[in-house]
């Protein structure tokens, strides 16, 4: 554990992309005296374990509205974090195999023109020319996103990292909070064992583990942690161009420049909060991608691994101050938090910074059970 300070402006309790993207947004913003601590390892944490994929556009105008914004923003951040953080827009197709889900593509594509997102629907034929080699059996019609597509997790990590470190953000691994204390009504420290680190906002960007950071602030947040897990496979031939979203059998995957199909499914399994990679996951896994992609069978599996998301009461991202505490923030329940990142670092730190709390925010409110209702979104890959 390097020299920890004893107070901060903004403190951020987790540094996995959502911590690091508020981080640079911040300090891009010119603010002085931010801290990131983080339990565990540099991409340790779901940012580190997840697929990698990033969609532009989903069914609900919440959802499309912040990932518009964060479309544009993976755009900008070589530029601005001054690395390659490996954007491809190589497309991100979201196919149907439902009539319903069909309905819901193309009600989907309306809201997207609407909102200037590029998706498009491919019939049978027009999927089948982009896909060749998906089971054409099973499907009825895609949403093509021809500007969405994936950004390796280890550059994004990397530049964030690098620019975060030269711009004077201190930023702790191995630093797990233990507590975090509270005085007429507000956040006013973090406790690191027997360290105290006074701070002007907390923020807990902390994964599956927010439900935990809020208990320690004597408040609750809505959902749980939970493990989900990935695969890749060995590489082969070019097979599959776009990054693709299966939403009726809950998959998702894309193939990468070196040939490795890499991705997920959403199978039911008993919760639990390990990042244990269990087998007959893998085995349900492998069924799907084989039922879709039957060219795959020859392949092996090369890796197998968990991840632990913050499942919300609506699956939906959490995003701002808590009610009942003032100057605690968080940036949790993301099941996309990695495409997502660049969006909410960029309106968490303009609400945190400016106290300008943008409209594309707005309806990600915690409190939002008790006021607005919960958010639905179809399009989403989750069990
Ligand atoms: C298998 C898998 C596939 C996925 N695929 C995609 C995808 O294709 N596209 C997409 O957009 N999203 C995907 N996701 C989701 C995405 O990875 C997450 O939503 C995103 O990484 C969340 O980022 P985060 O920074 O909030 O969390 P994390 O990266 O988990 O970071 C949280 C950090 O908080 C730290 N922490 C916890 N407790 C404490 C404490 N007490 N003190 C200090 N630090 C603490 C942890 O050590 C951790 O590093 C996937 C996730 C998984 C697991």
């Amino acid at each position: 554990m390097s020299l920890l300070p004893q107070s901060a402006s903004t403190l951020i309790i987790g540094g996995g992309i959502q911590g690091l993207s508020l981080a640079f947004n911040l300090a891009e913003m010119g603010q002085k005296g931010i801290v990131v601590l983080d339990a565990g390892y540099w991409q340790g944490g779901a940012s580190g374990r997840n697929g990698t994929l990033i969609r532009a556009g989903f069914a609900s105008t919440a959802w499309s509205g912040l990932f518009k914004l964060t479309l544009d923003e993976w755009q900008s951040w070589s530029k601005r974090l001054g690395e390659n953080v490996m954007f491809t827009r190589r497309g991100y197709t979201v196919v149907a195999e439902k009539a319903a889900t069909v309905d819901m593509l193309e009600q989907g594509a309306k809201l997207h023109a609407r909102l200037g997102i590029r998706s498009q629907i491919l019939g049978k034929a027009q999927t089948a020319k982009l896909l060749p080699a998906l089971n054409q059996q099973h499907v009825l019609a895609a949403q093509h996103q021809p500007d969405g597509g994936v950004a390796p997790h280890h550059a994004a990590m990397k530049a964030l990292y690098q620019y975060c470190h030269t711009h004077g953000v201190g930023i702790h691994y191995r630093t797990k909070v233990t507590g975090i204390e509270t005085t007429n009504g507000r956040a006013a420290a973090v406790m690191i064992g027997d360290h105290r680190i006074a701070a002007e906002t907390i923020v807990c960007c902390a994964g599956g583990h927010n439900p935990e950071m809020a208990g320690l602030a004597g408040v609750s947040l809505n959902g749980h942690g939970m493990k989900i897990e990935a695969m890749a496979l060995e590489p082969t031939r070019p097979l599959i161009k776009p990054a693709i979203a299966l939403i009726d059998s809950l998959a998702y995957f894309h193939q990468t420049s070196r040939g490795e199909v890499v991705g997920g499914t959403e199978v039911p399994e008993t919760p639990h909060i390990s990042l244990r990679a269990d087998v007959p996951v893998m085995a349900d896994m492998a069924k799907i991608y084989l039922r879709m992609f039957p060219q795959l069978g020859p392949v092996r599996i090369l890796r197998h691994w968990g991840g632990l998301i913050h499942a919300s009461k609506d699956f939906a991202p959490l995003l701002g101050p808590h009610p009942d505490l003032q100057d605690l923030w968080f940036s949790a329940g993301w099941s996309y938090g990695f495409a997502g990142a660049p969006a909410a670092g960029k309106l968490l730190a303009q609400a945190i910074a400016r106290g300008q709390t943008d409209a594309r925010m707005k309806p990600f409110a915690l409190d939002r059970f008790e006021t607005t209702g919960p958010i639905i979104e179809g399009g989403i890959v989750v069990a």
